[in-house]
Protein backbone atom coordinates (compact mmCIF):
# COMPACT_ATOMS: atom_id res chain seq x y z
CA UNK A 1 0.00 0.00 0.00
CA UNK A 2 2.92 2.49 -0.44
CA UNK A 3 3.46 2.25 -3.93
CA UNK A 4 0.88 5.31 -4.64
CA UNK A 5 1.93 7.47 -1.92
CA UNK A 6 -1.12 8.75 0.20
CA UNK A 7 -3.42 5.88 -1.35
CA UNK A 8 -6.32 8.11 -3.20
CA UNK A 9 -6.36 6.03 -6.22
CA UNK A 10 -6.90 2.68 -4.84
CA UNK A 11 -10.00 4.02 -2.89
CA UNK A 12 -13.02 2.99 -4.32
CA UNK A 13 -14.37 5.81 -6.42
CA UNK A 14 -18.12 5.59 -7.19
CA UNK A 15 -17.85 8.26 -9.63
CA UNK A 16 -15.19 6.47 -11.68
CA UNK A 17 -17.30 3.14 -11.17
CA UNK A 18 -20.15 4.66 -12.32
CA UNK A 19 -18.38 5.74 -15.33
CA UNK A 20 -16.95 2.00 -16.30
CA UNK A 21 -19.82 0.76 -16.14
CA UNK A 22 -21.72 3.05 -18.28
CA UNK A 23 -18.79 2.41 -20.60
CA UNK A 24 -19.59 -1.60 -20.62
CA UNK A 25 -22.77 -0.71 -21.11
CA UNK A 26 -22.15 1.24 -23.93
CA UNK A 27 -20.38 -0.98 -25.58
CA UNK A 28 -22.32 -3.56 -24.89
CA UNK A 29 -25.22 -1.62 -26.86
CA UNK A 30 -22.38 -0.60 -29.76
CA UNK A 31 -22.07 -4.58 -30.73
CA UNK A 32 -26.19 -5.60 -30.45
CA UNK A 33 -26.97 -1.88 -32.11
CA UNK A 34 -24.65 -3.56 -35.27
CA UNK A 35 -25.97 -6.90 -35.47
CA UNK A 36 -29.20 -5.65 -35.55
CA UNK A 37 -28.66 -2.76 -37.51
CA UNK A 38 -30.52 0.02 -35.27
CA UNK A 39 -28.18 2.67 -37.51
CA UNK A 40 -29.98 4.67 -40.22
CA UNK A 41 -27.94 6.83 -42.93
CA UNK A 42 -29.75 10.46 -43.28
CA UNK A 43 -28.54 12.46 -46.17
CA UNK A 44 -27.79 16.65 -46.44
CA UNK A 45 -28.80 18.01 -49.48
CA UNK A 46 -25.53 19.28 -51.17
CA UNK A 47 -26.60 22.32 -52.78
CA UNK A 48 -25.18 24.27 -56.50
CA UNK A 49 -25.62 27.78 -55.43
CA UNK A 50 -26.59 29.06 -58.74
CA UNK A 51 -30.32 27.98 -58.21
CA UNK A 52 -29.81 26.16 -55.07
CA UNK A 53 -30.97 22.98 -56.22
CA UNK A 54 -29.89 19.66 -54.94
CA UNK A 55 -26.73 17.91 -56.95
CA UNK A 56 -25.78 15.02 -54.18
CA UNK A 57 -26.22 14.32 -50.52
CA UNK A 58 -23.59 13.79 -48.14
CA UNK A 59 -24.48 10.45 -45.84
CA UNK A 60 -24.32 11.03 -42.13
CA UNK A 61 -25.26 8.10 -39.67
CA UNK A 62 -27.55 8.30 -36.61
CA UNK A 63 -28.10 5.27 -34.61
CA UNK A 64 -31.83 4.80 -33.83
CA UNK A 65 -30.77 3.76 -30.18
CA UNK A 66 -33.84 1.61 -29.02
CA UNK A 67 -34.41 4.03 -25.88
CA UNK A 68 -32.55 7.03 -26.07
CA UNK A 69 -34.22 7.50 -29.54
CA UNK A 70 -32.06 9.18 -32.38
CA UNK A 71 -28.19 9.53 -31.88
CA UNK A 72 -25.91 11.89 -33.39
CA UNK A 73 -22.42 10.53 -34.45
CA UNK A 74 -20.68 12.40 -31.99
CA UNK A 75 -22.19 10.21 -28.99
CA UNK A 76 -21.24 7.00 -30.51
CA UNK A 77 -18.90 6.94 -33.18
CA UNK A 78 -14.95 7.77 -31.13
CA UNK A 79 -16.57 4.32 -29.13
CA UNK A 80 -17.01 2.37 -32.04
CA UNK A 81 -14.05 3.18 -33.63
CA UNK A 82 -12.30 2.30 -30.63
CA UNK A 83 -14.35 -1.35 -30.41
CA UNK A 84 -12.70 -1.65 -33.78
CA UNK A 85 -16.48 -1.97 -35.68
CA UNK A 86 -16.03 0.84 -37.93
CA UNK A 87 -14.73 -1.32 -41.06
CA UNK A 88 -17.82 -2.90 -40.49
CA UNK A 89 -20.53 -0.17 -39.54
CA UNK A 90 -18.56 2.10 -42.49
CA UNK A 91 -19.25 -0.84 -45.00
CA UNK A 92 -22.83 -0.99 -44.21
CA UNK A 93 -22.86 3.14 -44.54
CA UNK A 94 -21.18 3.15 -47.67
CA UNK A 95 -23.18 0.31 -49.22
CA UNK A 96 -26.61 1.49 -47.78
CA UNK A 97 -26.14 5.54 -49.08
CA UNK A 98 -24.67 3.77 -52.51
CA UNK A 99 -28.01 1.42 -52.99
CA UNK A 100 -30.34 4.29 -51.81
CA UNK A 101 -27.93 6.85 -54.56
CA UNK A 102 -29.05 4.45 -57.26
CA UNK A 103 -32.40 4.61 -57.21
CA UNK A 104 -32.54 8.32 -56.57
CA UNK A 105 -30.10 8.27 -60.10
CA UNK A 106 -32.84 6.92 -61.62
CA UNK A 107 -34.23 9.86 -62.63
CA UNK A 108 -31.53 12.09 -61.57
CA UNK A 109 -28.46 10.47 -63.43
CA UNK A 110 -25.84 13.39 -62.61
CA UNK A 111 -26.75 12.93 -59.06
CA UNK A 112 -23.71 12.36 -56.51
CA UNK A 113 -23.00 10.89 -52.71
CA UNK A 114 -20.62 12.42 -50.86
CA UNK A 115 -19.26 8.88 -47.93
CA UNK A 116 -17.51 9.60 -44.76
CA UNK A 117 -14.64 7.43 -44.26
CA UNK A 118 -12.96 6.99 -40.79
CA UNK A 119 -9.26 6.18 -39.83
CA UNK A 120 -9.64 2.24 -39.76
CA UNK A 121 -11.34 2.40 -43.09
CA UNK A 122 -8.47 4.44 -44.35
CA UNK A 123 -6.02 1.94 -42.34
CA UNK A 124 -7.73 -1.31 -44.52
CA UNK A 125 -5.40 -2.64 -46.91
CA UNK A 126 -8.92 -4.12 -48.27
CA UNK A 127 -10.67 -1.30 -48.73
CA UNK A 128 -10.40 -0.44 -52.28
CA UNK A 129 -11.52 -4.01 -53.17
CA UNK A 130 -14.21 -3.59 -50.40
CA UNK A 131 -15.26 -0.35 -52.10
CA UNK A 132 -15.13 -2.19 -55.60
CA UNK A 133 -17.09 -4.84 -54.56
CA UNK A 134 -19.95 -2.35 -53.10
CA UNK A 135 -20.04 -0.15 -56.44
CA UNK A 136 -20.17 -3.96 -58.24
CA UNK A 137 -23.12 -5.16 -56.04
CA UNK A 138 -25.32 -1.98 -56.13
CA UNK A 139 -24.44 -0.42 -59.54
CA UNK A 140 -23.67 2.75 -58.24
CA UNK A 141 -21.45 4.66 -60.67
CA UNK A 142 -17.66 5.40 -59.22
CA UNK A 143 -17.51 8.58 -60.72
CA UNK A 144 -20.87 9.88 -58.83
CA UNK A 145 -19.04 8.55 -55.59
CA UNK A 146 -17.05 11.10 -53.37
CA UNK A 147 -15.48 10.05 -50.58
CA UNK A 148 -14.55 12.12 -47.51
CA UNK A 149 -11.80 12.21 -45.39
CA UNK A 150 -10.29 15.12 -42.91
CA UNK A 151 -7.05 16.84 -43.03
CA UNK A 152 -5.75 15.09 -39.50
CA UNK A 153 -6.73 11.57 -40.94
CA UNK A 154 -4.70 12.03 -43.83
CA UNK A 155 -1.52 13.90 -41.83
CA UNK A 156 -0.95 10.14 -39.78
CA UNK A 157 1.02 9.24 -42.26
CA UNK A 158 1.08 11.12 -45.70
CA UNK A 159 2.75 8.41 -47.57
CA UNK A 160 0.55 5.68 -46.88
CA UNK A 161 -2.53 7.90 -47.43
CA UNK A 162 -1.35 8.89 -51.01
CA UNK A 163 -1.18 5.04 -51.40
CA UNK A 164 -4.44 4.69 -50.43
CA UNK A 165 -5.96 7.08 -51.92
CA UNK A 166 -4.28 6.68 -55.66
CA UNK A 167 -5.76 2.98 -55.17
CA UNK A 168 -9.12 4.10 -54.72
CA UNK A 169 -8.63 6.56 -57.20
CA UNK A 170 -8.03 3.76 -59.94
CA UNK A 171 -11.53 3.26 -59.13
CA UNK A 172 -12.92 6.37 -60.59
CA UNK A 173 -13.94 7.87 -56.96
CA UNK A 174 -13.41 11.37 -56.36
CA UNK A 175 -11.62 12.18 -52.79
CA UNK A 176 -12.46 15.07 -50.54
CA UNK A 177 -10.80 16.65 -47.78
CA UNK A 178 -13.33 17.28 -45.36
CA UNK A 179 -13.20 20.43 -42.60
CA UNK A 180 -10.44 21.78 -45.05
CA UNK A 181 -8.54 24.67 -42.92
CA UNK A 182 -8.73 23.30 -39.31
CA UNK A 183 -5.66 21.36 -39.85
CA UNK A 184 -1.84 22.55 -39.68
CA UNK A 185 -0.13 22.66 -43.11
CA UNK A 186 -3.10 22.54 -45.52
CA UNK A 187 -1.05 23.35 -47.96
CA UNK A 188 1.07 21.02 -48.12
CA UNK A 189 -1.39 18.11 -48.17
CA UNK A 190 -3.03 19.51 -51.19
CA UNK A 191 0.43 19.07 -52.98
CA UNK A 192 1.05 16.01 -51.64
CA UNK A 193 -2.82 14.22 -51.97
CA UNK A 194 -4.59 13.02 -54.40
CA UNK A 195 -7.46 15.23 -53.72
CA UNK A 196 -10.63 16.34 -56.50
CA UNK A 197 -12.69 18.37 -53.88
CA UNK A 198 -12.21 20.38 -50.41
CA UNK A 199 -14.69 21.31 -48.02
CA UNK A 200 -14.49 24.41 -46.57
CA UNK A 201 -14.89 24.12 -42.93
CA UNK A 202 -18.32 25.74 -41.15
CA UNK A 203 -16.13 27.87 -38.53
CA UNK A 204 -14.84 29.98 -41.70
CA UNK A 205 -18.37 30.11 -43.34
CA UNK A 206 -19.88 31.20 -40.26
CA UNK A 207 -17.69 34.22 -39.88
CA UNK A 208 -18.61 35.43 -43.03
CA UNK A 209 -19.41 38.07 -44.42
CA UNK A 210 -18.67 39.77 -41.12
CA UNK A 211 -15.36 40.63 -42.33
CA UNK A 212 -13.30 39.48 -39.22
CA UNK A 213 -9.83 37.23 -39.86
CA UNK A 214 -11.77 33.86 -40.44
CA UNK A 215 -14.09 35.14 -42.39
CA UNK A 216 -10.94 35.95 -45.14
CA UNK A 217 -10.08 32.34 -44.37
CA UNK A 218 -12.95 30.86 -46.19
CA UNK A 219 -12.46 33.35 -49.43
CA UNK A 220 -8.59 32.58 -48.87
CA UNK A 221 -9.38 28.58 -48.79
CA UNK A 222 -11.62 29.14 -52.06
CA UNK A 223 -8.91 31.05 -53.52
CA UNK A 224 -6.30 27.53 -53.02
CA UNK A 225 -9.04 25.62 -54.01
CA UNK A 226 -9.21 27.06 -57.60
CA UNK A 227 -4.97 27.37 -57.45
CA UNK A 228 -4.95 23.67 -57.52
CA UNK A 229 -7.61 23.10 -59.53
CA UNK A 230 -10.13 21.36 -56.79
CA UNK A 231 -14.28 21.67 -56.73
CA UNK A 232 -15.33 24.00 -53.33
CA UNK A 233 -18.16 23.28 -51.39
CA UNK A 234 -18.91 25.08 -48.12
CA UNK A 235 -19.86 23.41 -45.51
CA UNK A 236 -22.07 24.96 -42.42
CA UNK A 237 -24.10 27.38 -44.53
CA UNK A 238 -26.59 28.90 -42.05
CA UNK A 239 -28.42 32.01 -43.63
CA UNK A 240 -28.55 34.13 -46.75
CA UNK A 241 -26.42 36.39 -46.55
CA UNK A 242 -23.27 33.45 -46.16
CA UNK A 243 -24.70 31.92 -49.26
CA UNK A 244 -24.57 35.55 -50.90
CA UNK A 245 -21.01 36.13 -50.07
CA UNK A 246 -20.22 32.25 -51.37
CA UNK A 247 -21.63 32.96 -54.63
CA UNK A 248 -20.32 35.96 -55.49
CA UNK A 249 -16.78 34.46 -54.54
CA UNK A 250 -17.80 31.72 -57.11
CA UNK A 251 -18.18 29.20 -54.68
CA UNK A 252 -20.10 26.50 -56.41
CA UNK A 253 -21.68 24.23 -53.97
CA UNK A 254 -23.02 24.38 -50.36
CA UNK A 255 -24.41 22.47 -47.77
CA UNK A 256 -26.22 23.75 -44.43
CA UNK A 257 -28.82 24.24 -42.52
CA UNK A 258 -29.66 27.28 -44.61
CA UNK A 259 -30.76 24.81 -47.04
CA UNK A 260 -31.83 21.71 -45.47
CA UNK A 261 -31.17 19.62 -42.67
CA UNK A 262 -29.81 15.87 -42.92
CA UNK A 263 -32.76 13.93 -43.28
CA UNK A 264 -34.06 10.12 -43.89
CA UNK A 265 -33.75 8.99 -47.23
CA UNK A 266 -37.54 9.62 -47.95
CA UNK A 267 -36.93 12.90 -47.11
CA UNK A 268 -35.26 13.55 -49.97
CA UNK A 269 -36.78 11.14 -52.88
CA UNK A 270 -39.75 13.67 -52.02
CA UNK A 271 -37.23 17.22 -52.96
CA UNK A 272 -36.54 15.20 -55.92
CA UNK A 273 -40.34 14.35 -56.91
CA UNK A 274 -41.17 18.26 -56.28
CA UNK A 275 -37.82 19.45 -58.64
CA UNK A 276 -38.93 17.26 -61.02
CA UNK A 277 -42.73 17.69 -61.31
P1 LIG B 1 -18.84 16.22 -41.04
O1 LIG B 1 -18.41 15.16 -42.00
O2 LIG B 1 -18.09 17.48 -41.04
O3 LIG B 1 -20.39 16.43 -41.35
C1 LIG B 1 -21.04 17.66 -41.27
C2 LIG B 1 -21.71 17.83 -39.93
O4 LIG B 1 -22.20 19.17 -39.83
C3 LIG B 1 -22.94 16.94 -39.74
O5 LIG B 1 -23.05 16.63 -38.37
C4 LIG B 1 -24.07 17.87 -40.16
O6 LIG B 1 -25.32 17.51 -39.62
C5 LIG B 1 -23.58 19.17 -39.59
N1 LIG B 1 -24.14 20.33 -40.28
C6 LIG B 1 -24.60 20.42 -41.54
N2 LIG B 1 -25.02 21.67 -41.84
C7 LIG B 1 -24.81 22.39 -40.72
C8 LIG B 1 -25.06 23.77 -40.38
O7 LIG B 1 -25.52 24.60 -41.17
N3 LIG B 1 -24.71 24.17 -39.11
C9 LIG B 1 -24.17 23.31 -38.21
N4 LIG B 1 -23.89 23.77 -37.00
N5 LIG B 1 -23.94 22.00 -38.50
C10 LIG B 1 -24.26 21.55 -39.74
P2 LIG B 1 -23.34 15.14 -37.87
O8 LIG B 1 -24.29 14.46 -38.81
O9 LIG B 1 -23.68 15.22 -36.43
O10 LIG B 1 -21.93 14.43 -38.05
C11 LIG B 1 -20.82 14.84 -37.30
C12 LIG B 1 -19.57 14.17 -37.80
O11 LIG B 1 -19.61 12.77 -37.61
C13 LIG B 1 -19.35 14.36 -39.30
O12 LIG B 1 -18.81 15.64 -39.54
C14 LIG B 1 -18.37 13.25 -39.57
O13 LIG B 1 -17.06 13.60 -39.20
C15 LIG B 1 -18.87 12.16 -38.64
N6 LIG B 1 -19.75 11.23 -39.39
C16 LIG B 1 -21.07 11.34 -39.66
N7 LIG B 1 -21.50 10.28 -40.38
C17 LIG B 1 -20.42 9.50 -40.58
C18 LIG B 1 -20.21 8.24 -41.26
O14 LIG B 1 -21.11 7.64 -41.86
N8 LIG B 1 -18.93 7.72 -41.22
C19 LIG B 1 -17.90 8.37 -40.59
N9 LIG B 1 -16.68 7.82 -40.62
N10 LIG B 1 -18.07 9.54 -39.96
C20 LIG B 1 -19.31 10.11 -39.96
CA1 LIG C 1 -17.99 15.03 -44.08
CA1 LIG D 1 -16.96 18.65 -42.48
CA1 LIG E 1 -16.19 17.36 -38.86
Amino acid sequence: AKADGKGVARRFDPARFAEAEKRRRAEHELHRALAEKQFEVYYQPIVDLDGEHTVGVEALVRWQHPTLGLLPPAEFLDLAEDLGLLPELGGWILEQACAQAVEWQRDNPDFELNVNLSVSQLANPDLTEEVRDVLARTGMPAHRLVLELTETMALTDLTASARVLTSLKTLGVRIALDDFGTGFSSLSHLGALPVDVVKIDRSFVQAMPAGSGDASVAEAVLQIARTFGLSPVAEGVEDAGQAARLRELNCAHAQGYHFARPMPAAGITELLLARTS
